[in-house]
């Protein structure tokens, strides 16, 4: 890349939560390979962020290529309207068998946020269908859940800044974020207001949403299954539905394929994204129960009203296959277990610096919560000095690198963070 193209870039392309006006520095990646990102300078990173939870099985993954070449010979899209091909079968066959026995009807579409749409979608019309006026949704505190208006109404109030869409987003449910650790103690009294809150609104809410274990966005939080087997509960008890988004946690970065499995309970929904493709192409699919799905078809709509153009894409069916083939070796969860020994081993020296809160670490996910906000600019920069793809945001430089990554590069991206964290320079007070 050329420095002309850096300058057109900085006037005219939007990045993600940037300003156009006083854009953060951007680094042109050139190639990806395994668990490195290459600059253009020739410089090579590891990655400890598989591209935002997507890259499970890293870059240029011969499998995964070979896939989507094949595919692109024989047909990169078709309309789904009307028309169904062994990709997208092939795919929903794997979700189907993969996922907890209830869940057996599948929509694709194209991204995670839409993923979560056609889920509280699912939800309304469902109870439109029962003869039902249900419109509300209850969740948590320091959720997220995409970046359109029905997945921003269920995201962390604060975070996701409603006050900029008062009057335009609909009002939903929040609990109090989950206050029990995943790797502490469950505290009954976590429950009371939660439970205040579906009880006076039992006969309003539509579904609860909510992120299993992890809350990934709004805070990168991992709270206690308990939760989720009294969250099942109490939906059970009064009819409510349970959407779980499982966007950033599915696909075995929590140690389970899917983090639902660490409380043993199953969804009425669920959302899925993210490493879907292993990080290839744009893809999600929401899955429900045939009784779900069949009372949304009996009711007066006579369908689900939804059917974006690139439903069912087969390129992005077809890698999403051979992903999901790579995880049926079951390899993931040795190199996962193995990712989370070393995180604990390597992250806890963290916790001595004086602008550490908290060290926490789940599967292939370690997560070191900082006393005040970094400057991001000044680490980012840092950090690709040491030779380290590590985007930290707000309180939080996290880790969530490829599966495969190799002990010795693991390490590399540790130190970084460990280096970091002891330099006041990086961060604002
Ligand atoms: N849900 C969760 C839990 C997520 O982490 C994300 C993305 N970070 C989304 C939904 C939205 O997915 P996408 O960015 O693909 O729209």
């Amino acid at each position: 890349m050329t420095t002309d193209d850096l300058a057109f870039d900085q006037r005219h392309i939007w990045h993600p939560y940037t300003s156009i006006t006083s854009p953060l520095p951007v680094y042109p990646v050139e190639r990806a390979e395994g668990c490195e990102l290459i600059l253009s300078n020739g410089e090579r990173l590891v990655d400890g962020m598989s591209s935002w939870w997507a890259a499970i099985h890293g870059y240029n993954h011969p499998q995964l290529n070979a896939a989507m070449k094949t595919q692109i010979d024989t047909m990169s899209h078709v309309m789904f309207g009307g028309i169904t091909h062994a990709p997208a079968v092939n795919l929903c066959r794997k979700l189907v068998a993969m996922t907890p026995e209830r869940l057996e009807c599948v929509f694709l579409a194209d991204s995670g946020s839409v993923a979560v749409e056609v889920a509280m979608k699912m939800a309304l019309q469902y109870w439109r269908a029962l003869g039902e006026s249900r419109q509300q949704f209850l969740t948590f505190r320091n959720g997220y859940h995409g970046d359109t208006f029905g997945a921003m109404s269920v995201c962390d109030p604060e975070n996701s800044m409603h006050s900029l869409w008062k009057g335009y987003l609909p009002d939903n449910l929040f609990a109090p974020a989950p206050q029990s650790r995943m790797d502490g103690e469950w505290d009954e009294r976590d429950m009371v207001a939660f439970a205040r809150l579906m009880a006076a609104h039992r006969n309003e809410i539509a579904a609860v949403i909510l992120e299993p274990i992890v809350q990934g966005a709004g805070g990168m939080r991992m709270y206690h299954p308990e939760w989720l087997r009294r969250i099942r509960k109490m939906c059970d008890r009064e009819g409510i539905l349970l959407i779980a988004d499982e966007i950033a946690t599915g696909f075995g970065r929590t140690g389970k394929l899917f983090a639902c499995e660490h409380a043993d309970i199953t969804p009425d929904i669920l959302c899925l994204g993210k490493a879907l493709t292993g990080g290839t192409m744009t893809l999600s699919a929401t899955l429900t129960t045939r009784n779900i799905a069949e009372t949304i078809s009996n009711g007066e709509a006579g369908c689900f009203m939804h059917g974006p153009t690139f439903m069912g894409n087969p390129l992005a069916c077809a890698v999403a296959t051979a992903s999901l083939s790579l995880l049926e070796t079951g390899e993931w969860q040795h190199q996962v277990a193995a990712i989370e020994t070393q995180l604990r081993a390597e992250l806890s020296p963290a916790a001595q610096s004086p602008w550490v809160a908290d060290v926490r670490v789940l599967g292939a996910i370690g997560v070191v919560e900082t006393t005040h906000p970094v400057n991001m600019a000044a680490l980012q920069r840092f950090f690709v000095e040491q030779g380290v793809w590590i985007r930290p945001f707000g309180k939080l430089i996290y880790l969530m690198p490829p599966y495969l990554i190799q002990p010795e590069q693991l390490r590399k991206l540790t130190q970084a963070v460990n280096d970091a964290v002891t330099q006041e320079t990086f961060f604002i007070h």
